[in-house]
């Protein structure tokens, strides 16, 4: 029979939050003065005192309906002091007790509490026991994953305790669990059914934690991956921000395509390149290549045009003013404009400029330029033998660029500027490649509205370009390129032209090049015709330009120096200017030799007087011939030499002269090649001269091209050899009588100081050309040559 519960009456606590178990000792700070009061009494009597939890924290007065009924009775070891002036006690659970009534609540409350066995052990049960155990220990030791801070010693004193009671104490008093589970387990009489609910709080604890400790990684990941991404984005912002790129650098491109409204081909082609621009990093050669590309790409003029101008009268004016004569160019121009304002959509033919150096070929195609309304640029041809010149480089080769035609228009800034091709008979092939070809497609109006440019990959349309070539020979310049050009050819100023655009174009253009006022520096005619005959010789006006500017540059000095307050120059002062003169007359012999003569030649700068000197010496009849003579001029050579044996007679000549005489022929200036045909009736005279003894006369030049029965052929480039002699102080010219319709070109100047001789055959050049002809032996022996040669007709001009 089970002994009959004690009631005992004893001080009591009501603490809050904490449940304390029998055989456990736990400390606690104790606030409410009642308490105090409490453990005093407890204190002054046998220690012992009844704990039991509030249900809820909040109240302060705790009646019988505040507290959980089971407690237990404690017997206090300690009460102390904190610095802090807080109570702290240290009690000891003996043995469960339940709350019978609250027997007086002041000043301290006093407990009526009954004695409840602290459990029941059935024997029985052992295997169940040692099951609840073993997983009370497992659950433990789970839990203590969780706990890092859980002492060592602890755990393992845990996990060695096999008796189920100082089990459960070990575990309910060192686990945290709610006040309200751990009332519940104190509530619990049986043992085993305790053990039980403590296993179930500990599993459902350990997940707790362990979802807690899941969530929280993944929090903690979250954050640290958050943060990652917010650092690296923030340093590559700043990155960016230092090399001016980004991601507005890609929305930039993409804004600019699209304004530039291109064929979706094209657009479709400059949208991938930005999309590989955003995947590579911003400092990576290959972003640079394609940022360089898409630069220059958009930078093209795709869709910006000029207006053409179409009023005549008004072009007309500026080519005047901005040259002087050039009158072929000019009307074709002038004719252009017209035909342009009626038929706006016609592809203007590409015209070619062909003309000595300096003849300003270049400066009117700016002009034109300027006249019709056009942007403008220029592309020297020169020396170019690489196709990729013209074409431009695959954009993956280090350092690509565009090729010519491309970078000229991207700098014309509009798709239809006059683009000159300078010098287009320069280009030369090797095995890199024919530019010529590629310059076919350029000129193309069939294939050039496509033009393909190797760097810019897309193809852009060149047919709005207006070309002007300009080129010193047609002859260098391939066949099919010829074929596409309208070609206009400019001969060499005379003397008088060369006045004329040194007074009105380059002494003013020089002048204000050199910051001088017209008040400044004068520069007298006399000193301008000084320029063009003694400092000069050329076709062109380069050199005279270059004089000028020198004088410039010298009266600048003066007046900037204080020496003069203005400087003019005339023929008498300008070797202070220029220094000594550099041709002289004199330069032609001053009387008549024998075997010299003044030939007349025409070359890429304009007519020279080209002697030729011929030496007989008694040999075997060897022809030797040097000063760098062409094929063409050996040639008429021996046509000279053939003809000359068979007037031989007439010029009392030894007839066996080919056979037992070595004739040399000579031609000064040896390192100029020379070659044509129109040397003939030098070379013969020559011939004639030296083995006759007869001098040549020194004022006479010659030019024509000869046959083998003597007749004389008509040559080219009157103009040029005409205004040669005129400048070499030459006072008779005699040319093929079939070149007399050309007259019409020659200059007036020279016309009205030159003789002309006209010649037809052979006989009528060698009369008027040597002295001392023994005219009555010649006669005597005249050997006609054909009936007209009889009527030798000889014209003279005054
Ligand atoms: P090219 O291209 O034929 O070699 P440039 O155009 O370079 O010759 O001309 C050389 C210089 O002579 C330029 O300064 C040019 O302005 C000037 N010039 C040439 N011809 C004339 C002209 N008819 N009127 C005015 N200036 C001229």
């Amino acid at each position: 029979m089970r002994k009959k519960a004690v009631e005992t009456t004893m001080p009591m606590l009501a603490v809050r939050g904490l449940v304390v178990f029998p055989k456990t000792v736990v400390h606690f700070d104790v606030s409410r003065e009642k308490s105090e009061i409490a453990l005093k009494a407890a204190l002054s009597d046998d220690k012992r005192i009844f704990l039991t939890a509030q249900k809820d924290n909040s109240v302060e007065e705790p009646d019988m309906k505040d507290l959980y009924q089971v407690g237990v009775v404690a017997e206090i070891h300690q009460i102390l002091k904190t610095p802090d002036n807080i109570t702290r006690v240290l009690v000891e659970g003996i043995y469960r007790a339940k709350l019978i009534d609250i027997q007086q609540k002041e000043p301290y409350l006093i407990a009526n509490v009954k004695q409840m066995v602290n459990y029941i052990h059935t024997k029985t049960d052992d295997v169940e026991y040692d099951a609840v155990i073993r997983a009370l220990k497992d659950a433990f030791r789970q839990y203590c994953r969780f706990m890092p801070r859980m002492p060592k010693e602890l755990v393992s004193s845990v996990l060695n305790e096999d008796d189920p009671a100082k089990l459960f104490e070990a575990i309910a008093s060192n686990i945290a669990l709610s006040v309200f589970d751990k009332q519940q387990l104190l509530e619990e009489s049986h043992i085993l059914s305790r053990l039980g609910m403590l296993l179930a709080m500990l599993s459902r604890e350990t997940e707790v934690l362990d979802i807690e400790r899941h969530i929280h990684s993944q929090v903690q990941e979250q954050l640290e991956n958050g943060q990652r991404e917010y650092y690296l984005r923030e340093q590559m912002k700043a990155i960016s921000s230092m090399l001016g790129e980004g991601e507005e650098e890609v929305d930039d491109y993409s804004d600019r395509i699209l304004e530039l409204k291109l064929s979706p081909e094209i657009e479709n082609k400059l949208m991938r390149e930005v999309d590989r621009l955003t995947k590579m990093s911003s400092s990576s050669q290959e972003a640079f290549v394609i940022r360089n590309y898409l630069d220059t790409v958009l930078e093209l003029p795709w869709n910006k045009s000029t207006k053409d101008k179409t009023n005549v009268e008004k072009a007309r004016k500026l080519l005047d003013k901005e040259h002087y004569g050039l009158e072929k160019v000019k009307d074709r121009i002038i004719e252009n404009i017209a035909v342009r304002a009626l038929q706006p959509e016609l592809k203007g033919q590409i015209i070619c400029l062909v003309g000595p150096p300096g003849i300003g070929k270049t400066s009117i195609g700016k002009s034109i330029a300027k006249a019709l309304g056009r942007n403008y640029a220029r592309v020297s041809l020169g020396g170019i033998r690489d196709e990729s010149d013209i074409r431009g480089h695959r954009k993956t080769y280090v350092g690509a660029m565009p090729g010519r035609i491309i970078n000229a228009v991207k700098a014309a800034g509009s798709k239809n500027p006059l683009i000159l091709l300078d010098e287009i008979d320069k280009m030369s092939n090797d095995m890199r490649g024919d530019p010529s070809s590629a310059m076919l497609e350029v000129l193309d109006s069939e294939q050039n509205n496509a033009f393909r440019d190797h760097y810019i990959e897309v193809p852009f349309d060149l047919s709005n370009v207006l070309f002007v070539t300009t080129a010193n020979t047609t002859q260098t310049i391939d066949a099919p390129l010829l074929d596409r050009m309208d070609v206009i050819e400019l001969t060499s100023y005379t003397r008088e032209e060369k006045y004329h655009i040194a007074k009105e174009h380059l002494v003013p253009k020089q002048l204000k090049a050199n910051g001088l006022k017209a008040s400044m520096l004068k520069i007298a005619d006399s000193a301008l015709y000084s320029m063009i005959d003694s400092y000069t010789r050329e076709a062109g006006v380069r050199t005279l330009e270059r004089k000028i500017a020198s004088i410039c540059r010298k009266a600048a000095k003066e007046i900037v120096s204080g020496e003069a307050e203005k400087v003019s120059v005339t023929s008498k002062n300008i070797e202070k200017y220029l220094g000594a003169k550099k041709y002289l007359d004199d330069d032609l012999a001053k009387k008549d030799e024998i075997g010299v003569v003044n030939g007349l030649a025409w070359t890429s700068v304009g007519g020279v007087i080209m002697p030729l000197e011929v030496s007989v010496f008694e040999g075997k009849g060897t022809v030797e011939t040097t000063g760098s003579l062409g094929d063409v001029m050996k040639e008429s050579a021996k046509i000279a030499i053939s003809y000359v044996r068979s007037i031989a007679d007439k010029y009392d000549i030894d007839k066996d002269f080919y056979k037992n005489m070595d004739i040399h022929i000579h031609a000064p200036e040896g390192a100029t090649p020379k070659d044509g045909p129109s040397a003939g009736v030098t070379m013969t005279t020559a011939l004639v001269s030296a083995l006759s003894g007869m001098p040549v006369r020194h004022d006479i030049a010659m030019t024509g091209e000869i046959t083998l029965h003597g007749k004389v052929l008509a040559i080219g480039g009157l103009r040029e050899k005409t205004m040669a002699a005129y400048k070499a102080g030459i006072k008779t010219v005699i040319i093929p009588k079939a070149n007399k319709s050309d007259l019409d070109e020659v200059d007036s100047v020279v016309k009205e100081n030159i003789n002309f001789i006209y010649a037809e055959n052979l006989s009528d050049v060698l009369e008027a050309a040597l002295v001392n002809q023994q005219k009555s032996k010649i006669k005597e022996n005249l050997i006609p040559i054909n009936n007209e040669s009889a009527s030798k007709e000889i014209s003279l001009r005054s």
